[in-house]
């Protein structure tokens, strides 16, 4: 093991069961299986910490660190993350599509997926209160390698803006939607003054990693509290 520790950071999406008609069911992760993934992690010691402390930070680092990050901001983490991230005194960093709060996901309807409801803004100012974090994950959930240059830059630079109005905090994190990313869209996100971005790029973060396309662990649904365990070891193992 090298000295500089390494840092899972997990990817979830949805917390809940997977409805008739789901597209990708490994996504959703059910309420108990969720609870024995932070029982998992509280009984190893670990605790989390937010992104900020990940990068660009000198702050010392717990002896097992671990950032538990959402992707899309779903309604059924109001309801089903949040009470269990209470109860175990973990952190969480929720990427919204700034674009859909209040609304359905509908860059996922639009490929035949089942309709769900995004977080609503009394209910990520409640969330703000109970130590979770709000990143932006865009205002629409593109594809942004494929969009043209400035259709990309609003994507970046609007969706910051728009949730720093609403929340009353500042938003420097970032995820690429679909984890598609290349250096052009990198150098937006820096552009628009982003301090954090995460990929979907499979390993544990370190500290000297380039903090705009930071490595996560996908959670899923099949990760049974074994499997689980594997995956954070597979990771903090590999680059070490
Ligand atoms: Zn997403």
């Amino acid at each position: 093991m090298s000295a500089e520790p390494a840092i899972p950071i997990l990817l979830y999406h949805k917390i809940g069961r997977p409805p008739r008609g789901a597209r990708v069911r490994g996504h959703y992760v059910s309420p108990g299986l969720f609870r024995r993934h932070l029982t998992y992690l509280r009984g190893q010691g670990y605790e989390s910490i937010p992104l900020a402390q990940v990068v660009g930070s000198d702050r010392p680092l717990p002896a097992l660190p671990v950032v538990i990050t959402f992707d899309d901001g779903y309604r059924c983490l109001y309801e089903q993350a949040l009470p269990v991230l209470a109860e175990f005194g973990f952190g969480a960093t929720v990427f919204l599509v700034a674009g859909a709060l209040g609304d359905t996901n509908t860059w996922e309807q639009a490929v035949g997926d089942v309709a769900e409801p995004m977080l609503e803004l009394r209910q990520i100012r409640e969330m703000q209160e109970a130590d979770i974090e709000f990143g932006s994950h865009t205002m629409g959930h593109p594809h942004l390698t494929a969009l043209p240059e400035e259709a990309a830059r609003r994507e970046v630079v609007e969706s910051r803006r728009n949730l720093e109005d609403s929340l009353q905090a500042p938003c420097l994190n970032f995820a690429y939607p679909y984890g598609d990313w290349d250096a052009r869209v990198r150098d937006l996100v820096a552009e628009a003054g982003y301090e954090a971005a995460c990929t979907t790029r499979r390993a544990a973060a370190r500290r000297r990693d380039d903090p705009l396309a930071l490595p996560r662990i996908n959670i899923r649904r099949y990760n049974v509290t074994a499997r689980f365990a594997y995956k954070l070891w597979r990771a903090r193992r590999a680059g070490s």
